[in-house]
């Protein structure tokens, strides 16, 4: 590891003048400092922030800070009772004890764990600019098919994020110049294109203070399905995040984000479309499955993906809509 200095903050405030990384958990970012992937010179530690409150606001939506750990964000009642969705993504994620470490905020930057990024001996556009990509040609099992470009076909590999974006979450944040950003989920992750080192809309020292869920869909029902190699302790190979609610016997809404698919949590307007106004069928859900896939490429081991995505997809809706 390389030296670097340490500072605690103890304001959002006093974070983002200190010019530095933030650090909360530590559970991605430590990890990635130790194989010299990331070489921060500063590390600004957040983790004493007043920021580990989950809040429920007027309109009936939840406020969580950025530093509520992903175990407590399962356990919340008010989560398991109207955003059962995010309870369920989250403890499909990781492990009890790095649940306990992980943050809300640090969840949703967590980096890509495509083997390449992490071997430095390896060409990789994400971890050095302009070296090019040797997962495309290589061993790309577990990466995109959506979403990709030619220099980066890496996925976001989070639980969490993939139940955010189903839900509409709206991230908060605070500048260095003090100006408080409101952005989309929707608009927080960027394609990788030419620059896939750049993952997301955050500006450099810019902190996430809260994520904001707004007042759940009454009567609709939740699913998190996560197909993986192993049973626990293993990223998603693809999952699917649905809110879906059912009125007098068609599909009133439909909220479909899918992990292991693409470099940012997934969500396309064209699966739900095949969905809302429809009676639960086999034909419609055959119909979201194709259009999820429409643009989906493997690129060779990878290739297993998009049958599955099917498969699982259609699973779901077929739960969903019982
Ligand atoms: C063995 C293992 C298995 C795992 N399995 C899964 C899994 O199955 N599913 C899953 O979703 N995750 C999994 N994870 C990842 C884990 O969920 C993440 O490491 C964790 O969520 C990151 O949160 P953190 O608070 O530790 O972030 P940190 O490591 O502290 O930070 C991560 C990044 O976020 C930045 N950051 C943190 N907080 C803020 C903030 N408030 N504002 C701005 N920037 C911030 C940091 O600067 C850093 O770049 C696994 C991790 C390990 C080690
Ligand atoms: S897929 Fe992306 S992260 Fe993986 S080696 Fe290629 S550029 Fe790097």
């Amino acid at each position: 590891m390389k030296t670097f200095d340490y500072a605690k903050a103890d304001s959002p405030e006093a974070a983002v003048a200190g010019g530095g990384r933030f650090i909360a958990g530590g559970t991605n970012l430590l990890d990635l400092m130790k194989l010299q992937i990331e070489t921060p010179e500063k590390l600004i530690d957040i983790s004493r922030l007043d920021l580990a409150d989950i809040e429920e606001r007027d309109d009936g939506g939840l406020t969580i800070g950025a530093l509520v750990p992903n175990s407590d964000l399962a356990a919340d009642p008010r989560v398991i009772a109207k955003y059962e969705v995010l309870s369920r993504a989250l403890l499909a994620g990781a492990s009890g004890q790095l649940r306990n470490k992980a943050t809300t905020g640090g969840n949703l930057l967590q980096r890509t764990r495509c083997y390449y990024f992490y071997d430095t001996a390896t060409a990789c556009n994400k971890r050095t600019p302009g070296s090019g990509c040797d997962a495309r040609g290589g061993f790309n099992r577990i990466l995109a098919v959506l979403g990709t470009s030619e220099h980066c076909i890496a996925t976001h590999p989070g639980d969490m994020p993939v139940a955010m974006r189903a839900l509409d979450a709206t991230i908060l944040t605070l500048k260095p110049d003090g100006d408080r950003r409101r952005i989309s989920i929707h608009d927080f992750y960027r394609l990788p294109g030419d620059t896939p080192e750049i993952e997301t809309v955050l500006e450099p020292g810019e902190l996430i203070t809260h994520v904001e869920l707004p007042a759940p869909v009454e009567g609709a029902k939740h699913i998190y399905r996560k197909v993986r190699d192993r049973a626990s302790y293993a990223f998603a190979l693809v999952s699917v995040a649905g809110v879906v609610k059912v009125e007098g016997g068609k599909i009133a809404s439909a909220a479909l984000a899918f992990g292991g698919l693409g470099p940012m949590p997934w969500r396309d307007a064209a699966v739900e479309a095949a969905l809302v106004g429809k009676a639960p069928s086999s034909e419609a859900f055959a119909a979201a499955a194709e259009a999820l896939v429409a643009d989906a490429r493997g690129f060779g081991h990878n290739d297993f993906k998009i049958p599955l995505v099917k498969r699982t997809l259609i699973a779901c809706l077929r739960d969903l809509t019982a």
